[in-house]
């Protein structure tokens, strides 16, 4: 059977249908690139906002319009929560649940799926939309959620929080490594609970700690971390370079009132001394967040109070939501909606705060020496190979050189601003000579 897969939204989301890519691949199936070519299509499907949940409708429907003739099987948070509607999308043959996912793979093909899959098959990243080449994998390591913060629909689609055995990322992770990845991205629905669930407050130190002494791995990422399980002592792990200097750590409103609204577990107050014990420990650090505008009863006053924190932290980047309510949360019964057109403003001055913030921390860099690990190449012209990385800070930076470089990290020296990132030189070139 040729198998084309697709995922909509978070990291998540793209580890989970790696992992059932990997699968189908290892029970003798094609992956194909493209979803005209395919039998069989799968989604795995986004309800986090509504915008999340029309991409992954739009998504349905274009698959279907590529490949009428292929069963699509759509899985994810959205076709979890709304299986009725998501089943009466032309094409699809099939809705599994969350519960399902892990199994979907044998529900589909009737197959056994090997238990210990990940240690002898590689990761087929070049057949992902947008994928990056063997460079960067992202690796599940905790589902679900114990949290019930009043605007995310996350948490009713994945339920309670389970963590993986420790052992078995280890082990994933070496043979990601033997494989070729010299980057690894732990991800989970909320990363920094990891191991709550055996009572271990620590897990998630412990596992970092694990995999930086048992693995080879060149660069370790953390995905977003929820603010209140992490503690000052967390940082020190970061005496490793080996771990990438970048937390992503959503704060959704810096106005204690929302923030109570919203049911989280973080004030203001206790966000921003997490903040400063990690600039105290980390150089450098890139600090990002998610932040919410127009949750029911944000008043042109919390709003302020919430952009003037935002701008107090002076973080790198800001995901700016603007609220959409979600059936059966919390939120969506709230009263005081705020309108659309104020919500666009705020969400407009916020994106404009976090264009601000990526400015400024990328001008501290310039004339500065990095590491880049090379991703992709996005051109080629006279001036060589128009290659594209990361620094571990999460720095795009750009850099012509006259081979790929894709898949080495390389020491070079940041010379200028781009519109999305920086541009490099390499250590040998003058700075400022390209
Ligand atoms: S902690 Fe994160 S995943 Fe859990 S309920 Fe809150 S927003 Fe949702």
């Amino acid at each position: 059977m040729r198998v084309y897969v697709e995922s909509v939204g978070c990291r998540l989301n793209q580890s989970e249908i790696e992992t059932l890519a990997r699968q189908f691949r290892a029970l003798g199936h094609e992956l194909v690139h493209e979803a005209a070519e395919a039998d069989l299509c799968v989604v795995n499907t986004c309800a986090v906002t509504g915008e999340a949940a029309r991409s992954s409708r739009n998504l349905i429907r274009r698959l279907h319009r590529a490949s009428p003739q292929a069963e699509i099987v759509a899985t994810g948070c959205y076709a979890h929560l709304a299986p009725q509607r998501v089943g009466a999308l032309e094409g699809v043959g099939r809705v599994v649940n969350n519960e399902d996912k892990e199994r979907l793979v044998a529900l589909v093909t009737g197959a056994d799926v090997p238990a210990e899959l990940y240690e002898r098959e590689p990761l087929m990243r070049e057949f992902f939309p947008g994928a990056l080449g063997r460079t960067r994998a992202f690796v599940k390591v905790q589902d679900g959620c114990n949290n019930r913060c009043t605007f995310c629909v996350t948490t009713l689609a994945r339920g309670r929080a389970r963590s993986r055995p420790q052992t078995e990322i280890v082990q994933e992770i070496r043979a990601l490594v033997a494989q070729g990845y010299r980057e690894v991205v732990l991800t989970g629905v909320n990363l920094s609970s990891y191991g709550h669930d055996w009572k271990d407050r620590q897990g998630l130190a412990k596992l970092v700690g694990a995999i930086l002494a048992e693995t080879d791995v060149p660069r370790l990422r953390l995905s977003s971390l929820e603010p209140w399980n992490l503690s000052a002592e967390f940082f020190a792990l970061w005496e490793n370079p080996r771990l990438c200097r970048h937390l992503h750590l959503p704060l959704q409103s810096g106005c204690d009132a929302t923030l109570r609204r919203m049911a989280r577990r973080s004030s203001r107050a206790e966000f921003r001394a997490l903040v400063e014990a990690a600039r105290a420990r980390i150089p450098d650090v890139a600090i990002s967040t998610d932040i919410i505008v127009g949750f029911p009863g944000e008043s042109d006053a919390e709003f302020e109070e919430s952009y003037a924190f935002a701008r107090e932290m002076d973080f790198m980047k800001l995901h700016v939501f603007r609220y959409s309510p979600r059936e059966g949360t919390v939120a969506a019964r709230l009263p005081d909606r705020v309108t659309v057109e104020v919500a666009k403003a705020r969400s407009a001055r916020m994106l404009a705060l976090s264009e601000e913030g990526a400015r400024r921390y990328h001008a501290r860099f310039l004339g500065r020496e990095v590491n880049v690990l090379w991703e992709q190449v996005s051109g080629a012209s006279e001036a060589g190979f128009h290659n594209v990385g990361l620094t571990d800070t999460y720095i795009r930076v750009e850099m012509d050189a006259p081979r790929a470089l894709t898949n080495q990290i390389e020491r070079v020296r940041l010379v200028g601003l781009t519109e999305r990132g920086m541009r490099a030189v390499a250590l040998t070139e003058r700075a400022g000579a390209t």
